[in-house]
């Protein structure tokens, strides 16, 4: 399925579908993770508080880029859906954005530590790190804005006691990013803990940047 996206049971149901492979890769535990696609004017993102095995295309949420949720149903969008609006507002090539609390990505994220270029896949992710988003309360103004100023010019972000979020030009993008954003940050706390890792350095990572723009799942 390729972006743009429209609003359809389709595209809804491979929302459905992203979340269980989180679950089922390990990546996201519970309801904490959520998933949102830009589809026109509006975006498509999980409900808040259902687990993912009950979700059914009709529960995804439709919310406006431009304006706050007007509630209809009983279901909300996920709390997050400010940080999801804001990203696809600021970036217009990205139409997917994955969040999830991936227990390597938290932890560094507990300890304030953003992953500097200690692997060539950081290139993955945009440019020479994996910046850190600043705390903020979960589902509020002031995380949406830290959120996009960590991830200007940046497919990715660690967030300061809480979790990592990813964005993708499509929704498979996303998703691969984020599997391999935990893998990464995996990486870099067993290598913190057998040594100090070495850092690529600046022209390392531009020569993988440049590699990298045709790398990845196919738009
Ligand atoms: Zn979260």
């Amino acid at each position: 399925m390729t972006a743009p996206y429209s609003d359809c049971p389709e595209v809804r149901q491979a929302i459905i579908d992203a979340c269980l492979h989180l679950n089922a890769k390990g990546i996201n535990q519970g309801t904490s993770g959520n998933v949102s696609v830009r589809a026109g004017a509006s975006m498509l993102i999980t409900p808040s508080g259902i687990p993912y095995s009950d979700m059914t295309p009709d529960m995804i949420q439709s919310v406006p880029l431009d304006a706050t949720p007007t509630a209809r149903g009983p279901l909300k969008p996920s709390s997050e859906w400010r940080f999801h609006q804001a990203l696809l507002t600021a970036k217009p090539d990205s139409h997917a954005i994955v969040h999830a609390h991936p227990v390597h990505c938290t932890a560094l994220a507990q300890n304030r530590q953003p992953i500097p270029a200690v692997h060539y896949m950081v290139a993955a992710f945009g440019g020479h790190d994996v910046p850190l988003a600043g705390y903020a309360l979960f589902g509020g103004e002031e995380l949406a804005k830290n959120v996009v100023n960590a991830m200007t010019g940046r497919h990715a972000c660690l967030m300061a006691n809480h979790g990592a979020t990813v964005v993708g030009e499509t929704l498979d993008k996303a998703l691969w990013r984020m599997e391999e954003l935990e893998t990464l940050a995996r990486g870099y706390v067993l290598s913190l803990s057998a040594g100090t890792p070495h850092v690529l350095d600046r022209f390392q990572i531009e020569e993988a940047l440049a590699a990298f723009a045709d790398y990845g799942p196919r738009d």
